[in-house]
């Protein structure tokens, strides 16, 4: 390996920033050359490269979002674009390839490095989202979580102060990773996930129980993969529980924003130093990822396998328990 390219895309998520920054500073220390790509994969096609030093990543720690940009590109999924983006890729002198993303980026960088095996690629896992096998955190997770826990402490004030029932949307695509962590941070009185059916009936006895044990507000965290979705689930308790004043919240795209938490500085960091390390070593076809507080490699046909991702069982078991 002489010269690695680093892009970020698909969704953006606190903590790509730090791990760029990795990339680049840990590929220079090793005697190469590094490339920033803008905008994903839409940079190898349309030629938006340059050369990256160590002061090309100066104070972008503590930045939100992505300093390359990041885009969903669909002439990448075509043979023809993934073949303007090798030749661009090969004009450069890029034989290494670090992508920063999710589901979709690690699909296309798998298609490309089958088609285009004289490229290297690593995957670093960068979504909210938290759903790629290989890695029990994904970069972004924790910030976006941490966000998602600071509005809803604010929403709970109101909701207290007014006898409020709030029902609050939260990001995670089919994963209910974000709404879990949060609804049992901020000690929610359900959350409805997209692995879990909830019968409305059961949450609506649980909803008057509460009122009738003397809650003053009361939260539900919906995530935005759950099948009833947030409105038809709002209208159908509103009217079964008289006693509450309901309101909805869908928090958006606050929930992508903002300075990667410490957490995420740390694990951008590794995983852009292992990623490198990992391509210098000669692999390829793989995504770096957190095991068990280790760096471990996984290949990128199997992080892509969603269905063996879980959530913790008993942080599942807890939410119900600990709401009362
Ligand atoms: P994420 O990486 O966050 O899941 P997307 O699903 O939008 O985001 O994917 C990001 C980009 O990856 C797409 O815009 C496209 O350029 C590329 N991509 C996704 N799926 C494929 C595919 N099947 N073949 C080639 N490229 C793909």
């Amino acid at each position: 390996i002489s010269k690695i390219g680093v892009l970020t895309s698909g969704g953006d998520a606190p903590g790509m920033n730090p791990c760029i920054r990795a990339v680049v500073r840990t590929a220079l220390y090793n005697g190469l050359e590094v490339v920033g790509i803008r905008q994903g994969y839409k940079g190898l096609i349309d030629n938006d490269m340059m050369e990256m030093k160590h002061r090309s990543v100066s104070n972008i720690l503590n930045l939100g979002g992505t300093i390359l940009k990041t885009a969903r590109c669909l002439p990448f999924k075509t043979d023809e674009g993934m073949e303007i983006a090798y030749q661009n890729a090969k004009a450069r002198g890029i034989d290494g390839l670090v992508v920063i993303g999710g589901d979709g980026t690690f699909t296309g960088a798998l298609r490309f490095s089958r088609k285009y095996p004289d490229i290297a690629v690593m995957g670093v896992p960068g979504t909210i989202d938290n759903d790629l096998c290989g890695s029990t955190y994904t970069l972004g997770f924790d910030t976006a979580t941490n966000t998602v826990i600071e509005a809803i402490d604010k929403i709970r004030d109101t909701a207290d102060a007014h006898d409020r029932l709030f029902f609050i949307e939260v990001m995670g695509r089919d994963s209910g990773a974000i709404a879990l962590r949060a609804g049992i941070s901020c000690g929610a009185e359900a959350i409805l996930l997209p692995e879990r059916t909830t019968a409305i009936d059961d949450l609506i006895k649980n909803l008057k129980d509460g009122h009738m044990n003397k809650k003053s507000s009361s939260i539900v965290i919906v995530a935005e993969g759950d099948k009833n979705g947030v409105w038809d689930v709002a209208k159908a308790v509103q009217k079964e529980v008289k006693n509450y004043d309901i309101k909805v919240t869908i928090l958006g795209h606050l929930q992508r924003g903002g300075a990667p938490s410490s957490f995420d500085r740390i694990l951008g960091s590794r995983l852009g130093f292992a990623a490198v390390n990992a391509l210098i070593a000669g692999e390829s076809q793989k995504m770096v990822g957190l095991q068990a507080n280790q760096i471990l490699m996984t290949d990128l046909e199997q992080a892509l396998n969603h269905h063996e991702f879980k959530l913790e069982p008993d942080l599942l078991q807890m939410m119900d328990i600990l709401s009362i």
